[in-house]
C-alpha cells in the first residue's frame, strides 16, 4: 500500500504520492492541485476546500479558516485572543482549550481545532484514494519548524482522527529541502536557503544536502507575516479611497470588508503577472459600487517595510548558521507569496544577482518532499535506494524549573534531533519523597516568560535528608519533534519511570476516541448527503422526462396527463417539505412515481 505526503497549510493544503518512480501531486475532486484549508457548515452539509471558501461572504459565521493558528494552543494564548478578533466565526472556551462554534444543520456544534484539521486531512485522504484506487492510510504530515510539542501532538491527533496512520511528521522546510535534493542530483554537498512565505507565516531555513543527508543548520522567520498582511494593506488603501470618494466608512461592515478582501487577494495575484489590476465590486456598501485600479508599483510601495523585513530574517538565519551569503549555493522558494516579483527581486539583489531556483513549484514543494519521505519510510529505503537521513534541529530550548523561576535548559535550541539529554536533580527538603517538574520551552531566563509544556511528578523517592537523593530526568525528542520526559531515582535504583503528563496529551488521549467516532459519524453524514443529492437528482430527472413525454405524446389521455403531472408535483413537494427525509425514502417515492407511469402509459424512464 502506498504512503502519502501531506502539506497541511494554514491557507492551502497539498497531497502527493510516490508512484511510477516519481512523486506525483494529487489533484482534488475539482481538479485542483492545492486545496484551500477551509471548512464550512451549512444547514444541510459540511464543505471542505474551495467550496467552503466560496461560502465565506454569505456564511462567514460558519466558515472556518486558518485553523492551524489555533491547533495545540490554549484559549488564553495571546495569539488566539488576537486572531479571534479578526475572524468572523465563534471561538469558545472548553477547559483551557479553544473550540470552534458553528451552526450546522440547525443546531449549534463545537469542534476542537484538531477535528477541523482532521476534516481537511480526510478530504486529502479521499483524493488520494480516488487517485490510487485503493484506501490509503499511511502518511507523512508536515509541520512548521517553529511548532512546539503541543502543536505537533495536536497535528498528529488530527491525523489519527482522519483515520491516518502518521508515519512521521517533518518540518516544512526540511520537506522542501528533500524536494530540492531529489530535483538536484549532484552528489557534492550543497547549501540551500529555503525561503517560505505563505499566507500568514514566513520561514527561512538553511540546510546542507549531501546525497541522502539533509542537515538543517538554522531556522527562523516570523510567525505573523504573509500574504494576508499584504492583502490587508490593500484593503486599508481601498477603504480610504472609498471614504474619499463617497464620504462613508465601510470598515465596520463585515460583509463589505470580506468582499473587498477577496477582491484584493485576487488583484494581488494578478499583480504578480501584470503591472496593473482592476478591483470592481457592485453595490459594495449602501448600494454604492466600487471601481478602482492598482499598479504593481503602488502595491510594492504600500508593502515596502513588510517586504524588506523578510531580508532581516534571512540575515539572522545566516548569522545563526554562522555563514556568509556567498556560501549559499541555491535559493529555493516555497509558498504562494514568493510569486510576488518584488520579493524575488529583493532576494536576488541581496544575493548579488544570484539566480533563484525555478524548477520547484512553490505551492507543491512541501508535499512533494513529504511524499518522498513517506515512500522512503514505507519501503525501508529500498526503492529510493537509500534511507533519507534527516538531521533536523529543535527550534526552541527545552528545560525545567529548578530554583524558583529559573529556566534550567536541558535541550538547547538548534540541537539536532532526535536527541536524548539528561539532567540531574535532587530534593530540597528532608524526607521529600516526590519531585515536581514543570517543563517549559523558550529562550527567556525566567520560566514564566516561556511556554509551559506540561508537568511531571516523580514519586517514590526513599526518605532521606535533603540533597541526598539523585533524580535523573531524561528529555527525549523523537524524529517528529515530539518530547517525552522520563525520570528515575538513581539511589534507590527504583525504575520509577514517569512520562510527561502534558495536560493536552492526557486530554487528547481521553477524547481522541470520541473525536474519531464523531469524524466517522461525519463521514456517514457526508455520504448520506451525497446519496440524498443523487436521489433528488434522479427524481428531478424522472419528472423532467415525464413532462417531456406527456407533452409530446398525443396518445396520452387528458385525464392521465393530469393525474401523472399531479403525482409528479406532489412527489417533488413532498421532498421539499420533508427536508430531513433520507435518501432511501426519496428513492422509494421515485420508484412509486416511476411504477405509476409504467402502469399508466407503459413509460420506461431509462
Ligand atoms: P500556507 O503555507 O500559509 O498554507 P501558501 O503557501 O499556499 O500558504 O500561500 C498562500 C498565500 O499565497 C496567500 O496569501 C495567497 O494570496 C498568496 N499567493 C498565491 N498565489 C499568489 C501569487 N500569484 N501572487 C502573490 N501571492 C500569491
Ligand atoms: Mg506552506
Amino acid at each position: 500500500m502506498a504512503a502519502i505526503g501531506i502539506d497541511l497549510g494554514t491557507t492551502n493544503s497539498c497531497v502527493a504520492v510516490y508512484r511510477n518512480n516519481r512523486v506525483e501531486i494529487i489533484a482534488n475532486d475539482q481538479g485542483s492541485r492545492i486545496t484551500p484549508s477551509w471548512v464550512s457548515f451549512t444547514d444541510s452539509q459540511k464543505l471542505v476546500g474551495e467550496a467552503a471558501k466560496e461560502e465565506a461572504s454569505m456564511n462567514c459565521e460558519n466558515t472556518l479558516f486558518q485553523i492551524k493558528r489555533l491547533i495545540g494552543r490554549k484559549f488564553n494564548d495571546p495569539t488566539v485572543q488576537k486572531d479571534r478578533k479578526r475572524w468572523g466565526f465563534g471561538i469558545v472556551k472548553d477547559g483551557d482549550r479553544p473550540k470552534l462554534q458553528v451552526t450546522y444543520k440547525e443546531g449549534v456544534k463545537t469542534f476542537f481545532p484538531e477535528e477541523i484539521s482532521a476534516m481537511i486531512l480526510a478530504e486529502l485522504k479521499e483524493a488520494a484514494k480516488a487517485f490510487m484506487g485503493e484506501e490509503i492510510t499511511d502518511a507523512v504530515i508536515t509541520v512548521p519548524a517553529y511548532f512546539n510539542d503541543a502543536q505537533r501532538t495536536a497535528t498528529r491527533d488530527a491525523g489519527r482522527i482522519a483515520g491516518l496512520n502518521v508515519l512521521s511528521m517533518i518540518n516544512e522546510p526540511t520537506a522542501a529541502a528533500i524536494a530540492y535534493g531529489l530535483d538536484n542530483k549532484s552528489n557534492d554537498e550543497r547549501t540551500v536557503l529555503i525561503f517560505d512565505l505563505g499566507g500568514g507565516t514566513f520561514d527561512v531555513t538553511i540546510a546542507t544536502i549531501e546525497e541522502q543527508i539533509f542537515d538543517v543548520k538554522a531556522t527562523g522567520g516570523n510567525t505573523h507575516l504573509g500574504g494576508e498582511d499584504f492583502d490587508n494593506r490593500m484593503v486599508d488603501h481601498f477603504i480610504e479611497e472609498f471614504s474619499k470618494k463617497h464620504g462613508v466608512d465601510i470598515s465596520s461592515n463585515k460583509r463589505a470588508i470580506s468582499r473587498l478582501r477577496v477582491a484584493c487577494e485576487a488583484a494581488k495575484r494578478k499583480l504578480s503577472v501584470s503591472t496593473n489590476a482592476k478591483v470592481q465590486l457592485d453595490g459594495l456598501f449602501m448600494g454604492l459600487d466600487f471601481k478602482s485600479n492598482i499598479s504593481q508599483a503602488k502595491f510594492d510601495a504600500m508593502n515596502e517595510d513588510l517586504f524588506d523585513s523578510t531580508l532581516d530574517a534571512v540575515k539572522t538565519v545566516l548569522s545563526d548558521a554562522k555563514m556568509d551569503k556567498k556560501q549559499i549555493d541555491d535559493i529555493v522558494l516555497v509558498g504562494g507569496s514568493t510569486r510576488i516579483p518584488k520579493i524575488r527581486q529583493l532576494l536576488q539583489d541581496f544575493f548579488d544577482g544570484k539566480e533563484i531556483c525555478r524548477t520547484i513549484n512553490p505551492d507543491e514543494a512541501v508535499a512533494y518532499g513529504a511524499a518522498a519521505l513517506a515512500e522512503n519510510i514505507r519501503s525501508g529505503g529500498s526503492e529510493t535506494k537509500e534511507r533519507l537521513q534527516l538531521l533536523d534541529v529543535t527550534p526552541l530550548s527545552i528545560g525545567t524549573d529548578v530554583r524558583e523561576s529559573d529556566m534550567c535548559v536541558i535541550i538547547p535550541r538548534n540541537t539536532k534531533i532526535p536527541t536524548r539529554k539528561m539532567g540531574s536533580f535532587t530534593t530540597s527538603r528532608d524526607n521529600q519523597t516526590a519531585l515536581n517538574f514543570e517543563v517549559y520551552e523558550g529562550e527567556r531566563p525566567c520560566i514564566h516568560d516561556n511556554h509551559h509544556l506540561g508537568t511531571f511528578v516523580l514519586e517514590g523517592i526513599p526518605p532521606a535528608p535533603k540533597g541526598v537523593a539523585t533524580v535523573i530526568s531524561v528529555f527525549e525528542i523523537d524524529r517528529s519533534g515530539i518530547l517525552t520526559v522520563t525520570a528515575y531515582d538513581s539511589i534507590s535504583g527504583s525504575e520509577n519511570k514517569i512520562k510527561i503528563t502534558n495536560d493536552e496529551k492526557q486530554m487528547a488521549k481521553n477524547e481522541i476516541e470520541k473525536m474519531i467516532a464523531a469524524a466517522e459519524k461525519f463521514k456517514i453524514e457526508d455520504m448520506e448527503w451525497k446519496e440524498k443529492s443523487a436521489a433528488k437528482n434522479e427524481l428531478e430527472d424522472l419528472v423532467y422526462k415525464i413532462k417531456q413525454k406527456v407533452q409530446k405524446d398525443t396518445s396520452v389521455s387528458h385525464g392521465d396527463q393530469k393525474k401523472i403531472l399531479l403525482k409528479s408535483q406532489a412527489t417533488m413537494d413532498w421532498v421539499k417539505t420533508n427536508k430531513k427525509t433520507e435518501s432511501k425514502s426519496i428513492r422509494q417515492k421515485t420508484k412509486e412515481l416511476r411504477d405509476l407511469f409504467n402502469r399508466m402509459i407503459g413509460f420506461s424512464s431509462d
